[in-house]
């Protein structure tokens, strides 16, 4: 597996597969063939939601004298682009790309080689060898991550606490068609005005859910966690417990390493991209990230640990992805701040019922990936079931 740094990137939203890849690619692209005309291919997931991902957008910014294409052939990845180069008319080369979540891609055939630097694989081997060297899981992580790994995660806690904090503060309509109010600034008043506390307490939670996502969808800055769509779930929980329960910053970035721990084991083991497996991998990985770190926070066992971020996952299995008309907004943002409340309740359960469970988390991993694996293409981020299609009837027949 490769540092945990690589789960979390900073970079503007609304999608890491569907913003973030494509516009590391039209970077690329640009820099190895400069000012010459372009067409790109767009297929599949990107043909279908690419116009509310921003994907055109941020592809024409970079190569400024483009075209687009869109076409559906199920028999390439979900998130295939192919970049065509121009010299005036003459086609000079095509560029097949594709982006396979969490802002990575795979660019003509080249996937970026990082050398692994953990040498388990998962969550099994992983405390096969804590134990075996008497070690916690923090002294796990610092063998293996360089110290600027931790420096870097300052950086993204603080751009965590940024992005919510800038959210908050927002208010009006998101961008696109479907004019989605923001309501993390009015989930906030209202939090403050409540006198019970655990209601004030979850209804503050959702509210820094809500932020993020909220910016994530304007195309703010923010942190994949380990996706833009999921990116408010972990940066809410940590938030939550640094600001409310006023824990120290270290403990927070020790929380943020174990978070990501998680999120690479699925990565190396799964997928966390929408497109792939649908949001159980999205929404569903954040959840079990950020139910690591909660319980990571509150001096759980690794076996607690892992029981949280197993429970977390779980019942996520088969959650489709299907965001209306495109953008990253319905059922997206909303999914964010019950996810985060799902983390804490992963977490306390796992705190009392941890030496009854069955299931281990490298099982609810492969599961959850044989099950995108399963699921019916449309309901991986094309914006033609679910919600997506039943909110695109309903405005037809408004129209009629
Ligand atoms: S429905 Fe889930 S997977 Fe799909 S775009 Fe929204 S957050 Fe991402």
């Amino acid at each position: 597996m490769k540092s945990i740094k690589s789960v979390f990137k900073i970079g503007h939203g609304p999608s890491s597969s569907h913003t973030m890849g494509p516009a590391k690619a039209a970077q690329k692209v640009k820099a190895l063939y400069p000012n010459k005309l372009y067409k790109v291919v767009l297929y599949n997931s990107l043909a279908l939601t690419g116009e509310g991902h921003l994907t055109l957008m941020v592809i024409k910014e970079i190569l400024k004298n483009v075209t687009f294409e869109k076409q559906i052939d199920l028999s390439v990845h979900p998130n295939q682009l192919v970049f065509e180069v121009y010299d005036h008319e003459t086609l000079i080369k095509k560029i097949p790309v594709q982006s396979i979540g969490g802002g990575e891609i795979i660019f003509d055939g080249n996937q970026t080689v990082y050398e692994p630097i953990y040498h388990e694989t998962t969550f099994d081997e992983i405390k096969a060898f804590i134990f075996e060297n008497k070690l916690s899981l923090m002294d796990y992580i610092k063998k293996y991550e360089a110290k600027d790994t931790f420096t870097y995660l300052e950086e993204v806690f603080s751009q965590m606490c940024h992005t919510i904090e800038e959210g908050l503060t927002t208010k009006g309509v998101l961008p696109g068609e479907l004019m989605v109010q923001r309501k993390a600034n009015a989930l906030y008043n209202n939090a403050l005005s409540l006198k019970d506390g655990s209601l004030k307490d979850r209804t503050l939670l959702s509210a820094y859910a809500f932020a993020t996502g909220e910016q994530n969808a304007s195309g703010g800055l923010m942190v994949t966690a380990p996706t833009c769509g999921a990116s408010g779930v972990l940066p809410a929980v940590l938030y939550f417990v640094y600001k409310i329960e006023g824990v120290p910053k270290k403990k927070i970035i020790e929380a943020l390493a174990v978070a990501g721990l998680i999120g690479n084991l699925i990565i190396q083991n799964a997928s966390i991209s929408g497109a792939v497996a649908g949001c159980q991998a999205e929404i569903g990985s954040a959840c079990s990230m950020a139910a690591s770190a909660y319980a990571y926070l509150k001096g759980e066992t690794i076996d607690q640990i892992e029981y949280a971020a197993e429970i977390a996952m779980e019942h996520y299995l088969g959650l489709t992805c299907d965001p209306v008309g495109g953008y990253v907004q319905i059922p997206c943002i909303e999914r964010n701040a019950v996810a985060a409340t799902r983390a804490i309740n992963a977490s306390e359960l796992a705190l009392v019922l941890f030496d009854t469970r069955k299931i281990s988390f490298d099982m609810i991993v492969k599961t959850m990936y044989q099950t995108g694996l399963d699921m019916d293409s449309k309901y991986k981020e094309t914006s033609e079931a679910g919600l997506a299609y039943f909110y695109k009837e309903l405005e037809k027949r408004k129209k009629l």
